[in-house]
Formats: structure tokens, C-alpha cells, sequence
């Protein structure tokens, strides 16, 4: 069945205390009581409506994560204060010492330095594995296994995840998989095709307006619970929580996700077209060479495209630093990590985001030093942005004259339009 996650959260009516359309924010740390005994029975279970200390619960975390379950089509959710805290309360909560975590290889830097640095501290392991090699994944898990970990679409070379397949596999082993969905909000919806925990950055896409720093974790009720829970939960007891003002402003910034992300996907598609008829070597699940376009075509929700990320080889490290400066001078965008932003973001991930992954499992992966990532930005006019990026490939040599230009190829950049293809749930 077709699931529609932007009319989900456009069908989330929250009403404020004075039937303000943008539910009141809730700036209070601690609540009142009117007895001792309701006090004490808060401390036992939730009560709904009631709520007893900021970090535990806030109104106004409530209406945004009640917003962000309905997007991901999850029982519950819950938002903390950054993309990282919701992966690490996810994994601790998921994994004690002596247990192991089969990630993918090609994971966000941070991830990566969690998982391979950190979590070994505490006696949790990982095992990282070519997700698309499904004898690797299999051979990687063993019975001390509890998490099985990706990215939907993976940072920066936007591998993307057959969640349906890693699924089977994680429950024949009797582990969870833990999605993270950051560069594919709307787009792919990883809980319905089988994922156990889906966790976001919600710094990126889902604010859209580089502002602040913010994350979520979407699952069962009762793994909020246990997330939550005011003597075992690590979002409790590790206490990353958001802010509540930050908490209102990524809410009404959700509302525009669907349309911001619909033009992200349209600039996107037609700069890695772009790309790729100059020769360069292109990352991007929209164009039929990416190794996984067909299977993302097979899991994708209708309408949104296939996201506003493209990665683009430019050769060497020098070929990328120049070019990337001269792109910042032509105020394509700004030289700057993160994504998502409504303007135009480049940088290179093996000196910057990815720069935790040693340098030979980098090459491994396919990540040379000449590699750029763009999170390309709502411009208007992606004919007038392609004639400045293609003047910088020109001064560095690139020859950019067999690239065709006009309106047809801007039409082109639509191929996404919904689609009658429907979601496959199993
Ligand atoms: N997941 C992905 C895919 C990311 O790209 C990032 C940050 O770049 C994170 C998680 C971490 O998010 P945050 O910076 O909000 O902690």
C-alpha cells in the first residue's frame, strides 16, 4: 500500500493552550504537582498529559515527536539534542558489554568513530561490512550479535541499503536493525520496510535551515520507554535532551520538508546529469549507472525524488581544494560541512566528515581524495548555478563543452514525479 509520510505529518494537528495554530512552547524545566501522591505515581509510569521534569518529557518535545512518528510511520519517538544522541542512547540502549554491532562500512565519520573508538570502552564491538555483499554481512554476525546497523543512503557515496534483506537478516540472528535515515526523510521509509529503530539527524533535512543541532530516534512504544526510563534509560540518564524552543521551530520547519525536499531532489538530479555528461565520475541513486538506482526505485515513497546529496569525483585533492574555493568565490554555495541547508553546501568528505575512516578503508570504499559532496540548495535557477560551476571545472581543466544546456534538460531533472510504483513492505 502507497504511504504518503508528508500528509501524515500535514494531518498532525497539535492545538496550543489558546488555540494557537502552532502549539504553545513549553520553556519549563520542572511542573507542578497537586499532590504528593500524583508525584509519586509519575515516578512509577507515564500518565499522560502529566509531566514531571524536562528532561524526562516536555509538551512541546511530545508534539514534535508525535509529528516525526506519524513521518516514519512509527508508534512513538522521541527528539534529543543532536543526530549523534540519538544514535549513541539507541546502540547503548540496544547493546551491553560483550555484545556486537555489524555496521556498513561507508557510515557518517562520527558513527564510525563511535563505533570503532568509543563503544569498544565499553566492551560493545563492531564488525564493518560491505552491506550489498550479503554473504559478508552473514559471515560478519554471530550469536553475540545485537545490532545490525546502516545508513538508508549512505554518507557520502550514497550506497543505498536493502533495508527489506538486512531486515531478514537481522531477525534470523535475533538482532535489530537500526536505520539511520538522514539523507532520505520522506523519501525512504526504513520502519515500514522492515527496520527495528530508525534514528535522524535532524540537524540536516528535516530543520532545513542549519540553525541548530538536533536528532530522533522513531520506534516501538516500548522502546521509547526503555529509552526514557528514569533508572535504566541512557536518554534519561545520559540526558542529551532538546531544547523546547529549538523543538517548535524544527516543527514548523517539518511542515515545509515535503516541498523543500522536492526541489532539493529536482537540483540534485540535474547537477549529477551535469556531471556525468562532463565525465566526471558521479554518486547519485537517481541516474541509471548508480549500482543501486533500481533498487531504490523498488523502495522509494512516490514524489520525492531521490534526494538532495550528490557526490562527484574531481580526481585528486588539489583539483577539489581549488575547486571547491572558486565555487564558494562564484557564490555557488558555501565550503562547509552538513546538509540539507537551503543553500548549496560542498565539501570534501575524506578530509572533513568521513576523516575518522582510515585512509585505506577509505580507498577500499571507493572514497578517493578528489571527492566532493554537495547538498545542493533550493536555487531557483539550476541553469545559471550550473554556467558558474561549470566555468570552475573550466579553469581547472575540465572540458565541460560536450555538456548539453536548455530547458529540455532541466525537464529532465523531473523524472521523479510521482510515480504509480507503490512501497514494498516485506
Ligand atoms: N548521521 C548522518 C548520516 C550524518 O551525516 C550526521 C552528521 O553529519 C549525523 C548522523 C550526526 O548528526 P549530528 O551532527 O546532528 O549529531
Amino acid at each position: 500500500m502507497t504511504f504518503d509520510p508528508a500528509t501524515e505529518v500535514q494531518n498532525f494537528l497539535a492545538f496550543g493552550e489558546f488555540g494557537d495554530v502552532n502549539p504553545s512552547i513549553c520553556d519549563s524545566s520542572t511542573y507542578t504537582f497537586m499532590s504528593v501522591a500524583k508525584m509519586e505515581e509519575a515516578f512509577e509510569h507515564d500518565m499522560e498529559g502529566c509531566f514531571l521534569y524536562s528532561r524526562h518529557w516536555n509538551p512541546t518535545n511530545k508534539a514534535l515527536s508525535a509529528a516525526l512518528a506519524r513521518m516514519e510511520n512509527g508508534e512513538c519517538a522521541q527528539v534529543m539534542a543532536s543526530g549523534m544522541a540519538a544514535i549513541s542512547s539507541t546502540l547503548l540502549q540496544l547493546c551491553s558489554s560483550g555484545d556486537e554491532i555489524v555496521s556498513g562500512r561507508t557510515v557518517y565519520g562520527g558513527t564510525y568513530a563511535l563505533l570503532a573508538n568509543l563503544l569498544p570502552r565499553f566492551g560493545i564491538t563492531t564488525r564493518f561490512v560491505d552491506l550489498g555483499d550479503e554473504k559478508a554481512v552473514r559471515a560478519a554476525m554471530t550469536p553475540k550479535t545485537r545490532v545490525l546497523y546502516c545508513e538508508s543512503m549512505s554518507n557520502p557515496l550514497l550506497e543505498v541499503a536493502n533495508i527489506p534483506a538486512l531486515s531478514r537478516l537481522a531477525v534470523e540472528h535475533g538482532a535489530r536493525l537500526v536505520v539511520d535515515n538522514t539523507f532520505s526523510p520522506l523519501i525512504l521509509s526504513p520502519l515500514r520496510l522492515g527496520a527495528h529503530a530508525v534514528v535522524h539527524s535532524m540537524t540536516k533535512f528535516i530543520n532545513g535551515t542549519s540553525d541548530c543541532v538536533a536528532g530522533c530516534v522513531i520506534s516501538s512504544n516500548d522502546f521509547i520507554a526503555q529509552l526514557n526510563d528514569v533508572n535504566s534509560g541512557p536518554s534519561m540518564l545520559f540526558g542529551p535532551v532538546l531544547d523546547s524552543i529549538r523543538a517548535a521551530s524544527i516543527l514548523k520547519n517539518l511542515h515545509s520538508l515535503h516541498v523543500r525536499l522536492v526541489r532539493h531532489s529536482q537540483n540534485a538530479s540535474y547537477l549529477a546529469r551535469r556531471f556525468q555528461e562532463a565525465g566526471l565520475t558521479v554518486h547519485y541513486p537517481g541516474i541509471e549507472s548508480h549500482p543501486q538506482h533500481h533498487l531504490m526505485l523498488r523502495l522509494m515513497n512516490p514524489g520525492f525524488g531521490f534526494g538532495g546529496i550528490v557526490a562527484v569525483d574531481v580526481g585528486s585533492k588539489s583539483m577539489a581544494d581549488r575547486f571547491m574555493v572558486r565555487m564558494q568565490e562564484e557564490k555557488v554555495g558555501y565550503l562547509a560541512v552538513s546538509l540539507g541547508y537551503f543553500k548549496t553546501l560542498f565539501s570534501a568528505p575524506g578530509h572533513s566528515t568521513s576523516s575518522e575512516i582510515p585512509s585505506e578503508e577509505r580507498e577500499r570504499m571507493g572514497m578517493g581524495d578528489g571527492l566532493i559532496r554537495f547538498s545542493v540548495g533550493l536555487d531557483n535557477d539550476m541553469e545559471r548555478t550550473w554556467s558558474a560551476i561549470s566555468g570552475c571545472l573550466g579553469e581547472l581543466g575540465v572540458d565541460v563543452s560536450s555538456v548539453r544546456t536548455g530547458d529540455s534538460a532541466f525537464a529532465r531533472a523531473g523524472d521523479f514525479r510521482p510515480s504509480t510504483s507503490s512501497v514494498h513492505t516485506s
